[in-house]
């Protein structure tokens, strides 16, 4: 999966694009387009999420992120929650996530071997930036 989550100009967006998981049944659906799910954009933030489908589904993931953030809660300290309770519900569900908010703040989390991100201003790489390992 590669995703992408946007805040320009007040407005907030996600996106994302997958060739679904290993192996896949034919029809499967995985949870890159699935609101609240693998992907999720409002008014508080933008999240976007990889790995394995069916945990980030049934745990509804991208929008237990909102929710956080909605609540106050810095998107990367957002992610770091979100990725620690998959691990609890899921155990072994491997994957990451990455999320925007609407006073420009980011996070990523992750439990997967490599999980680069790339953060963009005005259309210029600003730097890099390291995304929090979940080792449980
Ligand atoms: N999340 C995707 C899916 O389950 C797979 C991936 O992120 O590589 O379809």
């Amino acid at each position: 999966t590669v995703g992408c989550v946007i805040f320009d100009r007040g407005m907030l967006a996600a996106a994302s694009s997958t060739g679904g998981s290993f192996l896949k049944m034919p029809g499967r659906v995985g949870d890159t387009p699935v609101p609240g799910g693998g992907i999720f954009a409002s008014g508080n933030c933008a999240v976007v999420c990889t790995g394995l489908g069916e945990a980030f589904i049934e745990t509804l993931t991208a929008k237990y992120v909102d929710s956080l953030v909605r609540d106050g809660i810095h998107p990367r300290e957002a992610a770091e929650r979100a990725m620690k309770r998959l691990h609890r519900l899921k155990k072994g569900a491997v994957g990451g996530l990455v999320a925007v908010d609407s006073k420009m703040r980011y996070g990523a989390a992750y439990n997967c071997r490599r999980f680069p991100v790339a953060v963009f201003e005005n259309g210029v790489v600003a730097g890099d930036y390291k995304p929090v390992k979940i080792k449980e």
